[in-house]
């Protein structure tokens, strides 16, 4: 493990390398930015976004919190999607879980009594978990239903975006983005789809926006 000088001091051989290598790339950079994927991930260190699709400085936006949620009245989300959404004008938004999810874990647990600000954000996941609750008990690990429920919960996270003002209006004007519900697995470092919602799919008339 690194110590937090050493922090430092790669940061200055990756800058002096990167500029080594392309001279322009941070003028360049510093101009402006134009990703074209909102990434909604997981704090855990173990899940870096830009690391396990390989991506460049300046091609992901990016938003992380505890088990990857996207709840409606967290601004710090919304914030984060309508900047993405309005101004940035991304094509594609992921929602990425990864297994053994701590988060996740803990949601299926009873309520950490040091943690009781954490347990509340974890109530959104303890919800989806009863939502399903006969398809996650029925496996027959403890592993198991744990992935299951980071599955599960991925899925409802790309529902809760379909459900947001931002998503509906910009499928209106901007017929995008595409949401995607991606699962991360720790143990081969692999990435595979489990949901996909485009521009104008179906959403239930309770979560639609009446036209103005
Ligand atoms: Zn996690």
């Amino acid at each position: 493990m690194q110590s937090i000088d050493e922090f430092l001091s790669n940061n200055r051989s990756w800058a002096s390398k990167m500029n080594a290598d392309n001279p322009t790339f941070f003028s360049k950079m510093a101009e402006q930015q134009n990703p074209e994927l909102l990434w909604i991930g997981c704090s855990d260190s173990r899940v870096p976004a830009e690391i396990v699709v390989n991506a460049q400085p300046g091609e992901m936006f990016i938003h992380r919190n505890i088990a990857n949620q996207v709840i409606a009245t967290d601004f710090n989300c919304l914030s984060v999607l309508q900047y993405a959404v309005n101004v940035l004008r991304v094509k594609h938004i992921v929602v990425c879980g990864h297994y053994n999810c701590g988060g996740v874990k803990a949601a299926l647990a009873r309520q950490n009594p040091n943690l009781v600000i954490t347990n509340k954000w974890l109530m959104h996941i303890k919800n989806t978990y009863r939502l399903h609750q006969a398809e996650i008990d029925e496996q027959e690990t403890e592993t198991q239903r744990v992935s299951k429920l980071v599955d599960l919960n991925v899925i409802e996270q790309v529902h809760s975006l379909s459900h947001t003002s931002i998503v509906q209006e910009a499928w209106d004007k901007q017929h995008g983005p595409v949401l995607h519900g991606w699962v991360y697995n720790l143990d081969d470092g692999l990435l595979n789809s489990l949901i996909t919602i485009n521009p104008g799919d179906d959403i239930p008339p309770i979560y639609q926006y009446e036209p103005i």
